[in-house]
């Protein structure tokens, strides 16, 4: 089968390795149908050391199974299922509290003998915890919204939920990318009743405003914190959900947070060092965030898709085939595509 692997930045090449197979009880094989790029896997196309034997790539899709282990229970062979951004066994303790990421026996996708997305086909793992069946034809045109179950709209749930925005909440949004966007979509339907998008890419920040943000700022800096301060009665808002996971987003939010809020973040920080001395301590904000249990929002996000609520694969603004994932990474990286779906 063909399969998406990085060698070092900005190298992507798109190659053939062996079709992946049942090793354990508890597997299955899935064949994707839809995939895409994640804007996080644009860390590593920046950054990634040259690698020779390469990485493969990919932590989101959809597809039918293909085949599963004796032990598999919950799916067969020819469902149509979602496949979340870890794998998990949804049973242990971690994971009966919602914390999937964090499982005992699970572990993400790319690492040790487990492979990526962006590829023909997938050996799941721990099979019953982790994939979800979807209730629609594999031709519904939901499919691309659906995928976002995967990662993207989980994540933007994630980074809402974790800053506790709800009914009356007043949030700022930083990063208008597709995470960011999915935030904004995602406190709309938490209730929140102010949502300022900081974000300068005007035809993502229409879109931003589409799913739900009242404001948006496009300055950056102390520029754009002064602005939402102006915005907010001079103190910044409740909530920040920060989006991006470079050092000048997390000072932005440092800058919009009012005194005694919450800063979750969701974009994987690119940084191990930070201002968390009196900027945040002095004004008893809690710093909160993480990588997304997508696997436990499906059930309570999924409905909403169904039935037309939200439509978070409007993200989606340019498809590839396999053999040009490379491209597909290119325009992500160039900001010419806002989010790339794969079709192999
Ligand atoms: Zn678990």
């Amino acid at each position: 089968m063909r399969a998406a692997f990085m060698y070092g930045a900005g190298d992507v090449r798109v190659i053939d390795v062996p079709d992946p197979a049942v090793k354990h009880p508890t597997d299955a094989v899935v064949r994707i149908i839809l995939a895409c790029i994640c804007g996080s896997d644009l860390h590593p196309y920046h950054r990634m050391p040259a690698t020779p034997q390469g990485k493969s790539m990919g932590h989101e899709s959809l597809g039918v199974v293909e085949e599963t282990g004796a032990d598999v229970a919950s799916v067969r062979r020819g469902d149509l299922v979602v496949v979340p951004f870890a794998w998990q066994d949804n049973t242990c303790d971690f994971c009966r509290v919602g914390l999937q990421t964090s499982c005992r026996h699970g572990g993400f996708w790319n690492a040790g003998d487990v492979g990526g997305m962006q590829a023909d086909a997938v050996r799941v793992p721990l099979a019953d915890g982790t994939l979800v069946k979807l209730p629609v034809a594999a031709d519904s045109a939901l499919l691309p919204s659906l995928l976002t179950l995967s990662d993207v709209l989980g994540t933007g749930h994630h980074a809402a939920i974790r800053a506790g925005v709800g009914p009356r909440t007043d949030v700022t949004v930083i990063g208008d990318g597709a995470v960011g966007l999915m935030a904004v979509l995602a406190a709309k339907r938490l209730g929140a009743e102010r949502i300022i998008l900081m974000g300068r890419h005007k035809d993502r920040t229409d879109l931003g405003r589409e799913f739900g943000a009242t404001d948006v700022v496009a300055e950056r800096g102390a520029e754009g914190v002064e602005l939402v301060r102006q915005l907010t009665g001079g103190d910044g808002t409740r909530t920040v959900l920060e989006c991006v996971g470079h050092p000048p987003a997390y000072q932005q939010a440092l800058g919009v947070v009012r005194a005694g809020g919450v800063i979750s973040r969701v974009g994987v920080p690119q940084y191990t060092e930070g201002d968390i001395g009196w900027n945040l301590f002095g004004r008893n904000l809690t710093l909160t965030g993480g990588p997304a249990p997508a696997r436990n929002y499906i059930e309570e996000l999924m409905p909403d898709i169904l039935d037309g609520t939200i439509e978070p694969g409007r993200v989606f603004d340019r498809t590839v085939g396999l053999g040009d994932v490379p491209d597909g990474y290119r325009a992500m990286d160039r900001r010419e595509a806002l989010k790339v779906l794969v079709r192999p």
